[in-house]
């Protein structure tokens, strides 16, 4: 495996541009392939003023300096001839990244590492469209890059060890934390986790047990979310999470089929859950969320963290720190977990499931398992972390 010095992105969309921008304020030299002169400017014009910004704060103390690292060209041979690392940030389409990739095998050298940034696309699949798979990875970046802290390194069933340190190690040079996911899940770590925190409320709603503003409004004033599941889903768009949710084979609740045939997709379109453009966006009061049932969605969030855990994707330690930094949680939900008990958490789901029948309810075996043993959480001593005089000492199965 050969050390990172000279690094290519491949995509200068919102991605692409951002990736860039870390990977050159990280010291290494980079160059930026799109497929159109255009779109290569606009991205780098935004470097120029995301670098001038943080210049301007202090944080960077030559711009330029910053800036002559980066080259740009819309040729693939140029971009990824001499690099170590090729990081892909193309279109979220699978046929179009195979095709990018085999490209890729042909024209990087040897020994480069191929990392996708997908959100929501098999690592295995992509690498599949190589003769290198051991040294194809995911490396998840949030938006926006500059600013998010989270990298997802994500291996996919070839992955070796070294490829998946080499790319842990190159993202904690960049001065972001990486975490391991180490298999190639649908939704990777935060995601999954994520996942129950949007669409359970939307079932409550759905099926007319709470309102949208209960729902945020408890989520964010009792529990202390950054933001309200319908507030973020207007933010990140109702038509993104849908369509991960197609292709997954999970079902929507109705409430989000709705809106998605109205097309009224949440702040982009003016109108989502809240309506932007004649209402005042999201209208929840503190204490609108009273009696809304807030240990159903965390329990579904606990269970997928469960989930992650048992089939060794995960250890408690990087979903707690994928959720802070990723998603902007106050407090991980297996350290919130372990706290609170781990049988209630079991509890809810078992009586749920027993009520609906509904599948997403169905505990699992890791939070079954620790329960039984009696392991449910920080007051035993050991939970989804073990503990010394109340502190979490290590996690994991
Ligand atoms: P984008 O549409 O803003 O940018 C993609 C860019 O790739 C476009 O400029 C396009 O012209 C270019 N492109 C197309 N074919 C190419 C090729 N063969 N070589 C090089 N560039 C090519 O998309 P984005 O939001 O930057 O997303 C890029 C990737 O990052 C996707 O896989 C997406 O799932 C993932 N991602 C997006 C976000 C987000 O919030 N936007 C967050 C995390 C990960």
């Amino acid at each position: 495996m050969r050390d990172i010095e000279r690094v290519a992105v491949l995509g200068a969309g919102n991605m692409g541009h951002g990736i860039t921008e870390v990977v050159a304020l990280g010291g290494y030299d980079v160059t930026m392939r799109d497929i159109e002169a255009e779109l290569i400017e606009s991205g780098y014009e935004d470097i120029e003023w995301s670098v001038g910004k943080l210049a301007e704060n202090g944080i960077v103390d030559d711009p330029d300096d910053v800036l002559a690292r980066i080259d740009t060209t819309t040729d693939l041979a140029e971009a990824v001839g001499d690099a170590d690392l090729v990081v892909e940030a193309a279109p979220e389409r699978m046929a179009l990244k195979k095709e990018i990739y085999a490209e890729l095998d042909e024209l990087a050298p040897d020994g480069a590492i191929l990392a996708s940034n997908t959100s929501s696309l098999s690592i295995t699949e992509i690498a599949s469209a190589t003769d290198r798979a051991a040294q194809v990875v995911g490396t998840h970046y949030f938006n926006p890059p500059v600013k998010m802290d989270l990298v997802e390194v994500i291996y996919g069933e070839q992955t070796s060890d070294a490829t998946a340190e080499t790319a842990h190690d190159f993202v904690e040079s960049l001065g972001k934390t990486p975490i391991y996911v180490r298999k190639d899940v649908q939704g990777f770590v935060v995601n999954s986790v994520l996942g129950p925190f949007m669409v359970e409320p939307a079932w409550m709603v759905s099926n007319d047990e709470a309102t949208i503003q209960e729902a945020d409004a408890a989520m964010v004033h009792q529990r202390g979310y950054p933001m309200g599941p319908f507030e973020l889903a207007d933010l990140t768009g109702i038509d993104i999470g849908y369509s991960v949710r197609e292709e997954a084979g999970i079902t929507n609740p109705p409430l989000i089929e709705e809106r998605v045939a109205a097309e009224e997709l949440g702040r982009k379109t003016g109108k989502g859950y809240y309506d932007y453009e004649n209402g005042d966006g999201a209208d929840y009061e503190t204490g609108d969320g009273e009696g809304f049932d807030t240990l159903r969605v965390e329990a579904r969030m606990v269970n997928e963290a469960a989930k992650l855990i048992g089939m060794d994707v995960a250890t408690p330690e990087a979903i707690d720190t994928g959720m802070r930094l990723g998603a902007g949680f106050s407090e991980g939900p297996c350290r919130r977990a372990d706290r609170e008990g781990l049988d209630t958490y079991l509890d809810k789901l078992e009586t749920l499931h027993e009520a609906t029948g509904e599948e997403r309810f169905e505990p699992a075996d890791y939070l079954v398992e620790l329960v039984e043993n009696g392991n449910t959480g920080q007051e035993s001593g050991r939970g989804f972390y073990e503990y010394e005089d109340g502190e979490p000492v290590s996690g994991g199965r």
